[in-house]
């Protein structure tokens, strides 16, 4: 690849964010744009947190063209997929990223929420730290408001921070009709048919104070995006001290057991 602006060289240098992106263990990861890429403001002080920077960022930009020995090349493709993580991040929180994320979370590229009573909700990518080598990469499942770690062992050590801890709340910001209905719908541990008591009473205790709550939001007009399953129970509850309601709830919760 001596001359990048040749016909046949740019067919074959262009490859390099494809090949990325179709490699194993890079699913969750979305193309970024050329023009993004060679925007330098967008790279703004990654120079310091990536080693051969102007060389791996050559590399993903198909302009490598440096002559080094084995070592050397695995080295700045290394960096490359660092740089290229980082870069990430950035991206999909803009618009066009959000939109290229969006489609991959609609078709579960990210893999589906592994709780039985969450339905099959698809999962999105996120990390719990915004800094490069804190901490792997996790799946938010927007239904349970839970975490979970990737199933495959390629997935698990991505680096979180190629995600970054604001994209998957910023992309239900952007796209609200894609964040699903809250279920209330929760397990009930029963032995042959009866409940079981302590878990079972901490879990009426909670279902009753979310009741509260969701009667308290409604009456302050508030839009709670719970899915109405219930409208048999009409407590009155909205004008009750809050803080006694509470105090009282949780002693009852307590003295049950
Ligand atoms: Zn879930």
């Amino acid at each position: 690849m001596d001359d990048f602006n040749s016909e046949t060289d740019s067919d074959y240098t262009s490859y390099w964010r494809d090949w990325f992106i179709s490699s194993r263990g890079n699913e969750y990861f979305c193309e970024i744009d050329e023009e993004y890429l060679t925007d330098r403001f967008n790279l703004t002080g990654l120079n310091t947190e990536v080693q051969y920077y102007q060389h791996a960022l050559d590399l993903v930009t198909d302009v490598f063209d440096f002559d080094c020995d084995d070592d050397m090349r695995e080295a700045i493709e290394k960096s490359a997929r660092h740089l290229y993580g980082l870069v990430h991040a950035r991206y999909i929180v803009t618009t066009r990223g959000l939109a290229k994320m969006l489609e991959k979370f609609k078709k579960s590229d990210f893999g589906k929420c592994p709780r039985v009573l969450c339905e099959a909700q698809p999962l999105l990518p996120m990390g719990q730290s915004d800094v490069a080598n804190t901490s792997p990469v996790k799946l938010y499942c927007a239904r349970c408001e839970d975490l979970y770690n990737p199933k495959s062992s390629r997935h698990a050590i991505i680096d979180g921070a190629y995600f970054g801890t604001s994209f998957h709340n910023i992309l239900f910001q952007v796209y609200p009709a894609m964040l699903p209905p809250k279920s209330q719908r929760r397990y009930e541990p029963r032995v042959f048919g009866f409940r079981v008591h302590a878990a079972a009473s901490l879990a009426r205790w909670q279902a009753d104070e979310r009741e509260k709550m969701k009667e308290r939001l409604r009456v302050a007009r508030i839009e709670t995006g719970f899915e109405d399953e219930d409208e048999e129970d009409e407590d009155d509850l909205g004008e009750e001290d809050e803080e006694m309601e509470l105090a009282d709830a949780f002693e009852s919760a307590v003295v049950q057991h």
